[in-house]
């Protein structure tokens, strides 16, 4: 796809895979399993309260850094969550959605040559925003069955060029939530080698089991070294909303509140408002929010699973990555595109997600942010799927 219009530092990056997909599943009539967006409503009271917003005159633009109604909110809630003191006036800025907060940090804090370590699979805009930066990505792949980083090879990618690391827990696309030995491993190679974290954790309400969400920024000597990215998004399904957020020193916000006033300068008012009341809903909500996802995953898994593909149960996020290795397909893009076609079910071949393209190929990633009936449709057509 070239274009002689288009900026070098654009070509060779495709239109993004969940549109493609979503496009392709609408065509076919396929029940989509592939971009991750509920396909249910948020909570009827975020809703009201966005009305409200509306209604009460909160249309112009907010302040820069975000509304001080939901700065305190979002201080508030890392305080009940994680325990976690936050000041909202210096330590929190509001943002366009968690990709914005990421494309803001890859611009406020890399410098050309630098090295920013990731673990593959990454979240599709890790990569070009690191790079488009000037920065040189340096992945640390998660591999089947288990999903976790190798120590040595975490501690291998660290060196005098790293400037920063970005972590994701819980993981999209693996599920993997990042457990203590792991969190402390990347906390000490941190501050040994003196790189920033940024942690990406828009799935930090969605956990199952066991697992337990943990803050990178709360490990020994890296509140000062951190930024926490989180959105409203996920925990609220209300992916449309775009209401993102940094937590983090006052050093590292003041780089970020340059970059941000330069590219959408304020996020949206009113949603902010209405962000603000869904942040202060009872631990009920979040409970049930978990349960919710924690059943529709397991439906979800038993029905892959019965279809031969090899699918590990995710500690956390909304995703199942599934091996095709059982399957007479040497790629991920050609099974999704049978999967869609014959079968009628619409997945993600994650090559999208890694610099080690071969990495992913036997892979492909299905997402349970769905409706009961949208997941019992999806398991209907899959049983003619056999390996
Ligand atoms: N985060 C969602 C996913 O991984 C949506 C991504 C997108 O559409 N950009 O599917």
């Amino acid at each position: 796809m070239s274009n002689r219009w288009m900026a070098a530092r654009l070509q060779g990056y495709p239109p993004s895979v969940f549109a493609e997909m979503s496009a392709l599943a609408k065509a076919r009539g396929a029940v989509n399993l592939g971009q991750g967006f509920p396909d249910f409503e948020g909570p009827e009271i975020v809703k009201q309260a966005a009305r409200a917003a509306i209604s009460e005159h909160h249309n112009q633009y907010a302040i820069s850094a975000g509304e001080p109604e939901l700065r305190r909110a979002i201080a508030d809630h890392a305080q009940r969550f994680y325990g976690q003191a936050v000041d909202p006036d210096h330590e929190v800025t509001v943002t366009s959605g968690c990709s914005e907060a990421i494309w803001c940090a890859a611009f406020a804090f890399i410098n050309p040559g630098d090295e920013v370590i990731l673990f593959e699979p990454a979240f599709d805009t890790y990569v070009p925003n690191i790079r488009m930066a000037g920065g040189v990505p340096v992945p640390v792949t998660l591999r089947p069955p288990d999903f976790r980083p190798d120590p040595d090879e975490l501690r291998a990618a660290f060196g005098p060029k790293t400037r920063l690391i970005l972590v994701n827990t819980p993981h999209n696309p693996t599920g993997t939530v990042l457990n203590p030995a792991e969190l402390s491993l990347i906390a000490e190679l941190c501050q040994e080698f003196d790189v920033l974290a940024i942690t990406d954790e828009v799935y930090e309400h969605i956990i199952f089991g066991d697992a337990r969400h943990r803050r990178l920024a709360q490990w020994p000597g890296m509140a000062e070294r951190t930024l926490t990215m989180s959105s409203a998004g996920k925990s609220f399904s209300l992916t449309g909303w775009k209401i993102g957020w940094t937590i983090g020193p006052e050093a590292l916000q003041s780089a970020i509140r340059r970059i941000h006033q330069f590219t959408v300068f304020a996020s949206v008012t009113p949603m902010q408002y209405a962000i603000a009341a869904a942040l202060r809903l009872p631990d009920g909500y979040f409970a049930e929010l978990r349960a919710a996802y924690q059943a529709r995953r397991d439906f979800l898994l038993e029905a892959l699973a019965a279809t031969g593909l090899t699918a590990r149960s995710p500690e956390g996020a909304y995703f199942i990555l599934a091996g095709i290795e059982r399957f007479p397909f040497d790629h991920a893009d050609d099974f999704c595109r049978y999967l869609v076609t014959e079968i009628g079910v619409a997945a993600i071949p994650p090559a999208t997600f890694y610099i080690h393209q071969a990495e992913g190929k036997q892979l492909v990633r299905f997402t349970f942010c769905k409706r009961w009936e949208t997941l019992e449709a999806a398991a209907e057509r899959l049983v003619r799927l056999r390996a």
